[in-house]
């Protein structure tokens, strides 16, 4: 999970990638960087931290240009130090410069990245960015490929999620894989055009005209605003499937409720969600539904109104909490989510509540929010989780822990709700999550559930 962002034919493209960037922080909070062109050099920066923290008034003014790419990270491949944050900048010895910044993995990353290195090319990062920006712009220089080829050659041979924008002096082109993993969106400024990873980032921009980037699209801007774009169509999967592979984690949990993508509104989704989750429960007593903040509160609400329970904000999330702060001593204990979440007691105690959460990856949080619950006071917990069981590590952009650390794997069903501290589980069923999205077609990935990737997994295995 991380996020972009490019900006072409702005007064200050660098203070719109930064808004932009800052719409879109739920996708990546270990660093962020952009890269800003003036028609004549490309400069860069990148810095651990925040959007706020990092790109700056101050730091913004010394990047003047009318071209702009942006990236916020959430590490997956790739070690936390700023070599691996993005942008990622090459600058040639014919003078030539570019600068790309990527959301998604790459399965086949190691055998690429050997042949490019067999070549000579040298790597600085273990990042799937680099990989793109090297593999197209040494084609473009060494071989001698046009651009616009040398992206078709990257839709062809690289396996898995790229939602991609690269930017040149004076053109930019964003461009998604042909499966369309990751979302993707695009859309018309008041001077020029811009890109996003979700389309919240385009809202802040005041875009109109916002589109999905199609999967397999490659648009080319350039000039006078003159816009080319290109389509491939959908390689076969390895489940033999035809239709695209999106990420369905994306309207469960990643993407903010106010952005639309894969042709769902995020919001409503999520509320089909706890509607769904609702209908399984037409028997169980209850005086109030509570949501995980902030990510499960759709779902939540949407259960609520479903069985016309009362919804409370009962855990109070701190938003301030970056990293955890934990002594030595009190590791094993349940610090890190004291700090993150507090419980408003008047609302929970003597209530049978039902929880509803996103999703359960390793168990070890619910576990505490649990514990947290009883020592408020409640009568009953009645779990409820707006996605099927995570069985499956992801390899295509989400850092989903091995599969040994992953509950639904360590243990049986019947065993969760003990190791849960809860009175009961429930998970939402994967063809109601399906309905839920609208996958009519087959177009969404559900691989983390059920173990059926769709892209070949070249590189890795589980
Ligand atoms: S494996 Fe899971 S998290 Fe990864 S792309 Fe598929 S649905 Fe999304």
């Amino acid at each position: 999970m991380c996020g972009v962002v490019g900006i072409f034919n702005s007064d200050d493209a660098a203070f719109d990638a930064m808004l932009g960037l800052f719409a879109i922080q739920n996708r990546g909070q270990e660093s962020c960087g952009l890269a800003v062109s003036n028609g004549m050099q490309i400069k860069q920066i990148r810095g651990l931290g925040l959007v706020k923290d990092n790109l700056t008034e101050s730091v913004l003014k010394e990047f003047p240009g009318r071209i702009a790419v942006g990236h916020v990270r959430y590490p997956t491949r790739g070690t936390s130090d700023v070599n691996n944050s993005q942008p990622h900048v090459i600058e040639t010895l014919e003078g030539t410069i570019f600068a790309l910044a990527s959301n998604g993995d790459i399965t086949n990353y190691a055998t690429l990245t050997n042949e490019l290195k067999k070549e000579k090319v040298n790597f600085n990062s273990g990042n799937d960015g680099e990989l793109l920006l090297r593999f197209i712009v040494w084609h473009h220089i060494v071989k001698g490929i046009p651009i616009i080829e040398c992206i078709k050659m990257v839709m062809q041979k690289f396996k898995g999620a790229f939602s991609t924008v690269l930017i040149g002096r004076n053109e930019i082109w964003g461009f998604r894989d042909p499966y369309g993993v990751r979302p993707f969106s695009f859309g018309k400024t008041e001077t020029g055009y811009a890109f996003a990873s979700e389309s919240k980032g385009l809202d802040i921009l005041r875009c109109e005209n916002i589109e999905e980037v199609t999967p397999g699209e490659i648009i080319h801007v350039f000039g006078d605003n003159q816009v080319e774009r290109f389509k491939f169509g959908c390689p076969e999967m390895r489940n033999g499937r035809k239709g695209h592979s999106h990420c369905v984690f994306e309207p469960v949990y990643f993407s903010m409720p106010d952005s639309k993508q894969f042709g769902i509104c995020v919001y409503e989704a999520r509320k089909k969600m706890g509607q769904a989750l609702a209908a399984y429960d037409k028997d169980l007593q209850a005086d109030v539904v509570v949501a995980v903040p902030d990510s499960s509160n759709i779902q939540a609400l949407g259960y609520a109104q479903a069985r016309n329970i009362p919804f409370e904000m009962s855990l109070i999330r701190n938003h301030y909490v970056g990293r955890t702060f934990i002594k030595p001593d009190q590791r094993g204990r349940d610090e890190s989510v004291k700090q993150k979440f507090n419980p408003v007691i008047s609302t929970l105690k003597g209530k049978r509540i039902v929880l509803v959460d996103d999703s359960i990856v390793r168990g070890t949080t619910m576990r505490k929010i649990a514990g947290m619950l009883w020592k408020a006071g409640v009568a009953e917990i009645h779990l409820r989780i707006a996605s099927p069981p995570v069985k499956f590590p992801c390899f295509y952009g989400l850092d989903t822990n091995t599969k040994e650390e992953l509950m639904a794997n360590r243990m049986e069903f019947e065993d969760m709700p003990e190791f849960l501290r809860v009175n009961s589980l429930k998970y939402l069923k994967q063809e109601d999550l399906s309905r839920c999205v609208n996958n009519t077609d087959d177009n969404f990935c559900f691989a983390c559930f059920d173990g059926d990737y769709p892209i070949e997994l070249v590189d890795v295995s589980f």
